[in-house]
């Protein structure tokens, strides 16, 4: 529990100041929390402790990381709020309170899903940091979880796969993503947990030596072709997101090809397709498994190449990317907190377009130093353009204002967009052209028989929507044209 332990995690330049601060808060805390133990029967501080550690090891700024440090203060201790702000400053004092208020959240199972999801987000919506430091409390806890009472133990787990990793993975935080999932896992569903372990670790073996043979062969071909400055490592696919895949694979752990996957970074994006080419020339590749996820990002961002290959050595997954995209895909959101001055070089700047509103959101904070204005600000200038709905099972979708439930529809899946027939907002019929409010639960009705219209493109708001419609009536355009006149 030393103070170094967490400033060898910040990987950005402190100042005096900051440093000062971070002791500062680390002495509070200890004296605190002092006497209070957790269920470990260890000191309480070890956990608030871990959680500020979590917080750097996110990237996370300053505050966010003192936040961490007293992030049960105000419930737990006997601190107020007075002596917060005047020893840490409003800003701080803000991001405790917004995690106090969050703690009062209780999952209470798919009913009340849509609920607890629709409270973090508003709760981001006021400070993204204030999720983000949930979110390594929550890590750190769900790994604690052997000294919980079991059938609390359960509940926490499956709330944080359902919740809390759901909403890492939404914000781009593949690597918190995955820590949550794995340290929930084994309690949320230990059959399932057991069988998955037990087939990774038949098969892990056999899949580490492919990948060292591959390894070396791929390192000196870069090398053969003057790539520059790449880095080759694998990585060992989360048990959890192995486990989703196998239940996709009626659990046939040999038609699964990244347990153990290579990962190639390079500068630029030319250099990705360059060394995708490689790739190719070396190894076949397996038809219908070559994913250009950077020309074509998914939904949350992701951007990287994937190509399955049938190597001498065996089958193996190997993924390329630029260094910025592989930051994004680990850290997500996270990594947009703190600007890395020429870390990397003439790549794509690490923003996704999905995540812009959230940019936006970050400037704002730097901008408005007084939380109560930042609030203030934020209604008026970020989510004039963003509204967040819900379809009935949770899923957040974001689109821009005045969307409607055509968008909505188009936004899961192009296929539901097409056949849409009626809407639902909070439980209610509603036109399709009625306009979404934030925070409404929608539900889209289909029907085979309905079709895209001329009056849908006065509907749909994203270019995606209106773009499907067009194409849609270009191609059924004659028939079309005939059931509108009817119509
Ligand atoms: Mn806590």
């Amino acid at each position: 529990m030393e103070l170094s332990e967490l400033f060898e995690l910040i990987t950005y330049p402190l100042t005096i100041e900051d440093e000062d601060l971070i002791e500062k808060a680390y002495d509070f805390a200890k004296s605190k929390h002092d006497g209070q133990k957790r269920n470990s029967g260890e000191p309480y501080f070890i956990h608030v402790f871990a959680v500020a550690k979590n917080c750097a090891m996110l990237g996370m700024d300053v505050e966010t990381i003192i936040g961490g440090l007293l992030h049960d203060t105000l419930e737990d201790t006997d601190a107020t709020e007075e002596e917060i702000r005047e020893a840490f400053g409003e800003n701080i004092l803000f991001l405790v309170k917004g995690v106090t208020k969050l703690g009062k959240l209780k999952y209470r199972g798919q009913e009340r899903h849509v609920e607890s999801m629709r409270k973090f987000f508003v709760a981001m919506s006021e400070d993204l940091r204030v999720l983000i430091i949930k979110l390594a409390d929550r890590l750190h806890n769900v790994q604690t979880l052997q000294h919980v009472r079991p059938d609390k133990r359960v509940r926490i787990a499956v709330e944080t796969i359902a919740v809390h990793a759901a909403l890492a993975g939404r914000l781009g935080m593949g690597k918190l993503k995955g820590m949550l999932e794995d340290g929930a896992f084994p309690y949320a569903y230990p059959k399932e947990y057991a069988q998955t372990k037990a087939l990774f670790d038949r098969r892990m073996p056999e899949s580490q030596k492919t990948v060292a043979e591959v390894h070396s062969t791929i390192e000196k071909t870069l090398q053969d072709f003057s790539i520059k400055g790449p880095c080759v490592d694998s990585r060992v696919k989360h048990l959890y997101s192995l486990y989703r895949k196998l239940t996709k694979h009626q659990m046939d752990i040999e038609r699964i090809y990244d347990i153990v996957a290579l990962r190639v970074q390079v500068n630029t994006v030319a250099d990705c397709y360059q060394v995708l080419g490689l790739v190719h020339m070396l190894w076949k590749p397996i038809p219908g498994r070559i994913k250009d996820y950077i020309a074509l990002p998914k939904p949350n961002g992701y951007q990287s190449i994937h190509t399955t290959v049938v190597t001498e050595h065996g089958i193996i997954e190997i993924q390329i990317r630029t260094y910025a995209m592989n930051e994004e895909a680990e850290m997500g959101i996270a990594s947009h907190f703190l600007y890395k001055e020429n870390k990397f070089d003439g790549s794509l700047p690490p923003t996704s377009k999905k995540l812009g509103w959230l940019n936006e959101l970050r400037e704002l904070q730097s901008v408005v130093a007084k939380p109560g204005r930042f609030l203030e600000q934020l209604n008026r200038d970020l989510f004039k353009n963003r509204i967040f709905v819900f379809t009935p099972k949770g899923d957040v979708i974001d689109l821009p204002e005045d969307a409607s439930p055509i968008d909505f529809s188009y936004a899961i899946h192009s296929e539901i967009g097409s056949n849409t027939s009626a809407a639902r907002i909070n439980g209610k019929m509603v036109p399709l052209g009625t306009k979404l409010q934030n925070g409404d639960i929608v539900e889209i009705i289909t029907n085979k028989n309905a079709k895209p219209s001329n009056k849908w493109l006065d509907y749909a708001k994203t270019t995606m929507a209106r773009r499907k419609i067009r194409a849609y009536i270009a191609e059924h355009g004659g028939l079309l044209q005939k059931f509108l006149v009817k119509e």
